[in-house]
């Protein structure tokens, strides 16, 4: 049975790379389920350090983990609850003569062996014994370090597959040499190569949010998240790069897709994503998402207002914004840009908003074709370009110079408020 297991130590939040690493166990379990094997995903909380870690931080790793939909089999387990067993190991080997006291801790006795591995990610991978220090296992307090605590928990766990970031290939020697000593499997190790920033350099607070809680609260949908993650190192094949649905992710993805280059993070590709994810799940599943920022609004003209804004929202955060503003719930507030392109003529705005107020008072069919004919025929009178009647609009309207077709957004807003909001700008 293939065991696999996430290890995060609730020393911080869950960052862009532990749930790129809990998402790769993951999908990897469930591709091996879907293909027929029994698997399971263990979760595994490494909080012996003990002053660094808190019971906050565990919180925002699984509600993390859950948010994206990486579901456990087993756990959380503890790692901290094993000491017994951690002391209980070391003095196996010390028994054995494979480890030895040294003034008040207990160090291993690294034999003088090749260690070699064939990384699922990197291929073949060797050291030398010879290289390697006798190291720590047991501090004199009887607390553990990382390499011994880890073997002794995925043995314990009968662990099958060690997948998880690069940073660890150091310790993996250490580690085989241990499952040695103890007479264990050696179970398959992959490494996943780093995530970077633009600059080159390892992903960091520098460069903008890391944690998934923020892009969570940025109204990134946990669905694109998880799809943004795995593309982080991972090559699909071909060209494909969107999974809307999570099954058809979880049956390409394999180990042998994993690249072996760092690769870089890219807020604009996610938001991108992000965008694609919105728009395959349509406006009235997006509008059962943003639900609360449309509270009151009728169902039927909730889901017109999503309609209007979904080709160019970008977030969920983004929908809410724009139908409130939309739906008059809130007041328009002029865009940086919007506001420049007034300031460079003011008397021009106004009076081009007094003709179209006076054009559109009396429009008998308040909607899109008959108002983009209505507008096309006023800049023709006044001998302008149509954009000369539309951007002033559209700036009135919303405060901004990018949005739908004019006549669109003339239609979703409805007669009343649009004429309000003409009107206020028209008079200054
Ligand atoms: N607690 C370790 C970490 O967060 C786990 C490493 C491992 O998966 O062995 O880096």
């Amino acid at each position: 049975m293939i065991r696999v297991r996430f290890a995060p130590s609730p020393t911080g939040s869950l960052h862009v790379g532990g749930a790129r690493t809990a998402l790769f166990n993951w999908l990897f379990v469930q591709h091996a389920r879907a293909a027929g094997e029994a698997a399971a995903f263990i979760l595994r909380i490494e909080d012996t350090d003990r002053e660094r870690s808190t019971d906050a931080f565990t919180k925002v790793i699984l509600d993390g983990m859950t948010w994206l939909g990486l579901t456990w089999d087993e756990g959380p387990l503890f790692q901290g609850a094993n000491g017994d067993r951690h002391r209980a190991d070391a003095r196996r080997l010390l028994d054995a003569g494979k480890a030895y006291e040294d003034g008040g801790a207990i160090r291993f006795r690294v034999p003088a062996e090749e260690v070699a591995w064939d990384d699922a990610v990197h291929g073949p991978i060797s050291f030398h014994g010879k290289d390697v220090e006798d190291f720590v296992i047991l501090r004199a307090d009887g607390t553990p370090v990382y390499n011994f605590a880890v073997v002794s928990d995925d043995i314990a766990m009968r662990i099958t597959h060690v997948f998880r970031g690069d940073d660890h290939i150091s310790n993996t020697p250490k580690q085989i040499l241990l499952y040695r000593a103890f007479g264990a499997p050696v179970p398959v190790f992959g490494h996943v190569p780093m995530i970077l920033g633009a600059d080159g350099k390892k992903l960091s607070k520098r460069h903008g949010a890391t944690a998934v809680a923020d892009y969570q609260h940025e109204g990134i949908l946990p669905q694109a998240m998880a799809n943004f993650l795995a593309l982080l190192g991972w090559n699909p094949g071909g060209d494909r790069e969107l999974f809307f649905d999570v099954r058809d992710m979880i049956a390409a993805f394999t180990f042998e897709g994993v690249l072996k280059k760092a690769s870089v993070f890219d807020p604009k590709k996610l938001e991108w994503m992000n965008a694609e994810h919105l728009r395959s799940l349509g406006a009235e599943r997006v509008a059962g998402l943003i639900g609360d920022a449309l509270a009151g609004v009728e169902p039927a003209r909730a889901v017109e207002l999503v309609a209007a804004v979904l080709p160019r929202a970008r977030t969920t955060l983004d929908v809410a914004h724009r139908t409130r503003l939309r739906a008059g719930l809130d007041p328009v507030v002029l865009e940086e840009k919007a506001a420049a392109f007034i300031a460079a003529d003011p008397a021009g705005y106004r009076a081009a908003l007094r003709d179209v107020v006076e054009l559109l008072a009396g429009a008998p069919d308040w909607t899109p074709a008959p108002l983009e004919a209505a507008l096309r025929a006023l800049a023709e009178r006044r001998g302008v370009k149509v954009g000369a009647v539309m951007q002033p609009v559209r700036v009135a309207l919303i405060g901004a110079l990018v949005s739908e077709p004019v006549n669109e957004l003339l239609a979703v807003v409805g007669r009343e408020l649009a004429l309000e909001r003409l009107r206020a700008a028209a008079e200054g």
